[in-house]
C-alpha cells in the first residue's frame, strides 16, 4: 500500500535515534507515514511515492519536540507580582499576604472547567507551533480533590492538540487552609484526592523542599502512587537540599526536575537508577537562581532533559526554543545535549521511550523547521538564535497537524 504522506527532501534531518551516532543527522532525507505510523525512513533518492507529498527542501527536520515539565493549567494573572518583585519586593513577603502560588490557587478553585479549558488549550497551541506534539501538564493548583481533578481532565481534553503526560501535583503546596494542620492536608491528598485523580493521571509529583512537604511526606505519597500504578517524579533539590532526589530515584522515579542544590549523593543514585535530571532554565532566569551542577551530572552519566515549566509565576515561559539557548547559556549545555533534552531525554523522564525520536518503534511525530534567515540548516542555528522558530509543517502520530506554519511567523 501507498504511504499516506511522504515528507520529501528534508534538507536536514536529525532522527535522535539512540542507535545512530551524535543526533542520527543526515542530509537529504525523507519520511514516510501510513495508518499512523512511521513506514519508511531513509535517503530521499530511494523514497517510495506517497498519497501526499510535503516538501522539505532547505528544512531542519526534527522528531516531535516533548516537554517534559508543565504547569500549563491555571487562573489568574501574577504580572503584578512581577512588578512588585522588579521593584524589590521578596516573593516570601508576597506569599505571606496571600500571592504567589496561593493566589493562583483561588483563582483556579474559583475557575470553571471551560475558562480553565480555555486558557491551557491557547497555551498549549502556542507550544505546538513551536514544534512541541507531547505536552506534560500538572495539576497542582487546585489542592483540594475536586479542583485538582478538574484540571487533570482539562489537561485530559486537550489531548486532541498535542500528547498531553498528565501528572497529579496534589502535593504542590500546603493550602491557606491547613496551614495548622499540614498532617491533615498530607491525609486528603492520600485519602481523598489520590483516589480520584491517579484514573486521571500517568505521573505523579511531590514539591519536596522548604516550607513544602518535607522529605518523609513525600515520600508517603509518591509511594501511595506507584501503588496505584503511576510514574514517579519529583520537583527536587530547588531552594533547600532535602535528600528527595536520591530517595525518589531509588523508589523508581523516571526524573527528578530542577536539582540547583543536589549533591554528590544524590547524582550517584540518580545515575544508578537512570533517572533522568530535568532542567528548568525559565525557573532559573526568573528566580536569579544559581545553576545545577550540570559537569557532574555529565561526568556521572546521568541523562539531562530541558523543559520550560510554563507557570504564572516562576516561570511564565511559553517557548521551547527560548529554553533550549538557556539551558546552554545559563547552564553549560552543550547545543546537542538541549537537543537531546527537548526530544529524546524529555520521553524517557516522562517514562516514555518511545517519545522524542524517529525511527522504527518512535512515534510518529516530525517537525520541521526553517533556519534563521542567512543560517546553515543544522540546529546550532536554531538554538544559537534564541526563540524565534515556529514549526513549518508538524506531523503527530503520521498526521499532518500543521501546513506551512510559516505563515503564523511574527
Ligand atoms: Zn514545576
Amino acid at each position: 500500500m501507498k504511504p499516506s504522506l511522504l515528507v520529501h527532501r528534508i534538507g536536514r534531518l536529525y532522527t535522535l535515534d539512540p542507535d545512530a551516532p551524535d543526533l542520527g543527522e543526515a542530509p537529504n532525507m525523507s519520511v514516510a507515514f501510513e495508518d499512523g505510523e512511521l513506514s519508511w525512513i531513509g535517503p530521499s533518492a530511494h523514497a517510495p511515492s506517497a498519497e501526499q507529498v510535503i516538501d522539505g527542501s532547505g528544512l531542519i527536520g526534527l522528531p516531535g519536540l516533548v516537554d517534559p515539565h508543565t504547569h500549563a493549567v491555571w487562573a489568574g494573572s501574577r504580572s503584578d507580582e512581577f512588578a512588585r518583585r522588579l521593584a524589590g519586593e521578596s516573593y516570601s513577603a508576597i506569599l505571606e499576604g496571600g500571592g504567589g502560588i496561593l493566589s493562583t490557587v483561588r483563582a483556579t478553585r474559583e475557575a470553571s472547567r471551560e475558562a480553565l479549558a480555555a486558557d491551557a488549550r491557547a497555551r498549549v497551541a502556542g507550544l505546538r507551533s513551536h514544534g512541541l506534539t507531547t505536552v506534560e501538564i500538572k495539576s497542582g493548583y487546585g489542592l483540594d480533590p475536586a479542583t485538582e481533578a478538574r484540571m487533570l481532565a482539562v489537561a485530559g481534553d486537550l489531548s486532541d492538540t498535542v500528547r498531553v503526560v498528565r501528572t497529579f501535583l496534589g502535593a504542590h503546596a500546603i493550602p491557606a487552609e491547613f496551614r495548622g494542620d499540614r498532617e491533615a492536608y498530607v491525609e486528603q491528598i492520600l485519602t481523598e484526592q489520590l483516589p480520584l485523580c491517579a484514573p486521571l493521571a500517568d505521573c505523579i509529583d511531590v514539591y519536596c523542599d522548604r516550607g513544602s512537604f518535607t522529605l518523609d511526606e513525600s515520600l508517603r505519597i509518591l509511594e501511595a502512587g506507584k501503588a496505584l500504578g503511576l510514574t514517579l517524579r519529583a520537583h527536587a533539590e530547588q531552594v533547600e537540599y532535602t535528600g528527595i532526589a536520591a530517595a525518589a530515584a531509588e523508589l523508581g522515579a523516571t526524573s527528578v526536575d530542577h536539582l540547583e542544590r543536589i549533591d554528590h549523593e544524590g547524582i550517584a543514585a540518580m545515575a544508578t537508577h537512570d533517572t533522568v535530571a530535568v532542567l528548568l532554565p525559565g525557573a532559573q532566569l526568573y528566580l536569579k537562581d544559581a545553576s545545577p551542577p550540570v559537569e557532574t551530572l555529565r561526568e556521572a552519566g546521568v541523562r539531562m532533559a530541558i523543559g520550560t515549566d510554563l507557570n504564572p509565576g516562576s516561570s511564565p515561559v511559553h517557548n521551547p526554543w527560548t529554553i533550549a539557548t538557556l539551558a546552554c547559556i545559563l547552564q553549560g549545555l552543550t547545543i546537542d545535549e538541549a537537543i537531546l533534552g527537548m526530544t529524546r531525554n524529555a520521553g524517557l523522564a516522562l517514562g516514555r521511550p518511545d517519545l522524542g525520536w524517529l525511527g522504527p518503534g518512535s512515534v510518529a511525530d516530525l517537525a520541521l523547521f526553517a533556519p534563521p534567515p542567512g543560517e546553515p540548516d543544522t540546529v546550532a542555528s536554531l538554538v544559537q538564535h534564541m526563540g524565534a522558530h515556529r514549526a513549518v509543517h508538524l506531523v503527530m502520530d503520521g498526521q499532518l497537524r500543521i501546513e506551512d506554519g510559516r505563515s503564523l511567523s511574527v
